[in-house]
Formats: C-alpha cells, structure tokens, sequence
C-alpha cells in the first residue's frame, strides 16, 4: 500500500515538474513515506531523517534550500513527536492526506517558513481528490479499499489508516482502464482487507470482490490479476469460484494465518480458527489445484507457549507455502495486546522465527526447485544487474532472472526455468 502510495505522490510532483533524482544530495524536496506496523520501521523514519537534515545543511551552504516531508502511517500515530523530534520537519502528512501533496509543497516554495500537520480522517476520500494516475510499469497497484475494522490486538492499521472504506466500482475501473492504457497488463488490487470489499455500482448497489474480479478481467489490456491482502474469515464462496473461472487471476494466493494456535488466534481477535483456515485452503484448491499459497506470521505473541509454536510450525507443513512473510511480535504503543500479560522474551522469539522461517525456506526452495524445465509466463518488470539480463516474475510471484533485450520491458514472455534457489530463478527465453 505504501508503495502505490508513493507512486500516487511521485505522480503529483511529477506534474509539478519535479523529477525523481537517485542522488538525495541533488533533491530539492525530500519525502518519506513511512510505515507504523513493526516497531523497527518506524523507529528508522528518524534516523532516515536526520541523515536527510545533515544533507538540508550541507546544501544550505551551497545556497540550496531542501523541503523535508514525512508521510505515511507514522505521522497518523506519533504526529506531535515527529515534529519535536525532528523540528526542522516542514511538513507532515497522515496517510489519508497526502492528496494535499502538490498544494503544500507549492506553499512552502513560496513563503519557506511554514511547518504543516495534516492528520485528520475527513469524510471524503482521498481518492475523489487524488489528480489521475499512470502506469509505473507492466505491473501496477491499485487501491481499492484501505482501512480495517477488525482491530487484531497487535495492529495499529484501524489506527492508522482509518475505519474499512472501499471505493465505488466505477472509479476503480476507470483507475483500471487508464493503468491499461498506459502500459500495465497486470494489476494488483489493494486492500488492508482487500477481500472485505463492497464498494457501490454505477446503481448504488452493493458488490463484492469477486464481481469486482471480473469486471476488471474484461479489461482487453489487461493479462494478469492479483490481489493483495485477504482477510481468511472473509474469502466467500464468489471469490473461491473465481480461482476455477477466470483465467486472468494468477494462481497465487496471499492469505494470512499469523498463528497456528486457537488459543493465539482467539487472544489477537482474529475470526477464524486454524480449521476455518484450513477450510478455506482446501476449497481454493478445489477451486483450482495448482494454487500456491502465502501467508504472515507473528511469532512470540504474548502467552505464546511451546505447543502454541509448534501448532504454526504444523500448519505450515500441511500447507507447504511456495512463500512466505514472518516476524517477530512488535509490541505497538496503544495497542491491546501491548499491555497483555506473559510477554515473550527477545531471545525466544528470535529462536522461534529461526525455527519457522528455516522450515518456510525449505518449503519455497523446493517448490522453486519444482519448476525447473517448466515453461512459465515472465512478466519482465526491470533491469537484471549484467547488461541484456531482465528481472520478472512468474504468475507464483517468483523472481526471476533471464537474458532478454530491453524490448521485453514490460511484457508477458514464454521463459524455460533452468535454475533455481530459495528466493529466484533463472531462465531462457522462448
Ligand atoms: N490485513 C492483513 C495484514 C496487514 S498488516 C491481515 O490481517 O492479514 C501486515 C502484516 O504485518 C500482518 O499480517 C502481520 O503478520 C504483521 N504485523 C502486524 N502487526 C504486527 C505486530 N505488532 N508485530 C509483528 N507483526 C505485525
Ligand atoms: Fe491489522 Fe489485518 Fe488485523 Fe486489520 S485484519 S487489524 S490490518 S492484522
């Protein structure tokens, strides 16, 4: 999400006619977009910033001014102590405001003195003010909801980002179209709960995913669709049938567990058990049997014992992810789980996550393995680090690497897997 965040807001300063540099030294207007989720992600914002005003001062004595911006889920969550910690600060804007981007900027050009903090969660959506986008590339992202109202007990997201909002079809077809136009053949909707879609029709009546699905699949320019991140309690029986009816979808799923324990899912508020999840696994595979599933966890939630563990480690052995996100629990301030008893130990939830994540890495190399001498669809997406080597990615979400020219930027080519490892593979185009 933050990602297609910062391409939303690099957009805008493009059509201020601003342009991106890859040296922070020769940036007049600096900004970071930030994520609250994990403790260590916030706290690098800072250390980030003040590298930033060591460059603002260096630049001052060549004469150059330089604009510092924060944006992002940590202004939303500590938006007066960004600005003590980080005075020289010029402005701050919450996820929801960003929209505002070009017109503050443009302020600040003018008169230097200002120092601005928007974080308010107003009634209009962002979206509706948002100037039009284009496609980065083959592959693009695309907001359709944002938000969460599920509270889990560790996360900051309903904080953050705001009560669930999903924006109406027809404003994301148009969003579609235009990606498809200018250059992208795969999109990937977004969602905090993506799944928990119901934005309105052109009729105001309610839809789902799933019709949401489809109506984008009818999109001639585009090719592949993903979506990104579903919610397990939330996957309905529309959205299973479209993994066994429309071609266009990729046969990759990300679906969050977080834990393997009932006891662990019952104490973060989640609502589903390991078995509704397993339910749920089963019926996707029904739908179409070569689907590869993905997942999060949390390791070392408060009270997790020694058999909760092993009860994540199980799940993962029925499952057999093809890829997988896991972390340690970041105590987040504000949060419920925060203040929850029988917090885990440093030590022990960085054993766990060893135990899980060498057991996920054995999986994702074997299913890497697997695919060699296949034939798979390439979208090649960058430049590869050797001169005519292309970087893509398989309908699995795997990386991978293969000598192709430049003219295949951007496009869906046959590769053959030759080679593989825990996190890409290398192939030849045919
Ligand atoms: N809505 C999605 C996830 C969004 S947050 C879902 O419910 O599945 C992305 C991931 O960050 C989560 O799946 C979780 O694994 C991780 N996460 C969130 N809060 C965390 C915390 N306090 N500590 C560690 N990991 C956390
Ligand atoms: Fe956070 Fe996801 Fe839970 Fe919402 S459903 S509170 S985004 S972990």
């Amino acid at each position: 999400m933050n990602v297609y965040d910062s391409n939303r807001m690099a957009n805008m300063l493009d059509q201020m006619g601003l342009t991106a540099t890859n040296r922070q030294k020769d940036a007049d207007v600096v900004i970071f977009n930030t994520c609250h989720i994990r403790e260590k992600a916030a706290e690098k914002v800072f250390s980030d910033l003040g590298r930033a005003y060591q460059l603002k001062l260096e630049r001052a004595e060549e004469g150059k001014d330089t604009i510092i911006g924060v944006t992002g889920c940590v202004v939303q969550a500590e938006d007066k102590q960004i600005l003590k910690r980080a005075p020289y600060v010029d402005f701050a804007l919450g996820p929801l405001r960003y929209f505002r981007l070009k017109e503050v900027v443009q302020e600040i050009f003018n008169k230097r003195e200002m120092q601005l903090l928007d974080t308010e969660f107003s009634a209009i959506s962002k979206f509706d003010l948002l100037p039009e986008n284009k496609a980065e590339g083959g592959c693009s992202f695309l907001a359709i909801q944002e938000g969460c109202n599920n509270f889990c007990t560790y996360c900051v997201v309903p904080y953050t980002r705001g009560i669930e909002m999903s924006r109406p079809v027809e404003d994301i077809l148009k969003e579609a179209r235009r990606l498809a136009d200018t250059g992208s053949v795969e999109l990937n909707l977004l969602g905090q709960n993506v799944n928990s879609y119901h934005g309105e029709d052109i009729n105001g009546k309610e839809r789902n995913l799933a019709y949401l699905l489809n109506k984008v699949a009818e999109i001639d320019g585009i090719k592949r669709i993903r979506y990104t991140t579903s919610y397990p309690a939330d996957v309905d029986d529309d959205l299973i049938a479209c993994h066994k009816n429309l071609k266009k979808l990729m046969p990759y799923l990300h679906l969050p567990i977080q834990s393997g324990s009932d006891d662990v899912l019952k104490r973060m508020n989640r609502r589903h058990t390991k078995g509704d999840y397993l339910r749920v696994i089963e019926k996707l595979k029904t739908a179409n049997p070569d689907i590869g599933m993905s997942s999060d966890f949390i390791v070392g939630f408060p009270g997790e014992t020694d058999d909760d563990f092993k009860q994540t480690l199980d799940v993962v052995n029925e499952v057999k992810y093809i890829q997988a996100f896991s972390f340690k629990y970041s105590k987040r301030p504000g949060t419920p789980a925060a203040v929850m008893e029988n917090q885990i130990e440093e030590k022990v939830k960085k054993e766990r996550l060893q135990i899980l994540q060498d057991l996920l890495f054995d999986y994702q190399t074997k299913f890497n393995l697997s695919s060699i001498g296949k034939v798979m669809p390439v979208l090649f997406e960058g430049k590869g680090r050797h001169a005519r080597q292309l970087t893509g990615r398989t309908p699995y979400m795997q990386n991978l690497y293969a000598e192709a020219d430049n003219s295949l930027l951007n496009k869906i080519v046959n590769v053959r897997i030759t080679g593989a490892s825990t996190n890409s593979l290398s192939g030849e185009v045919i």
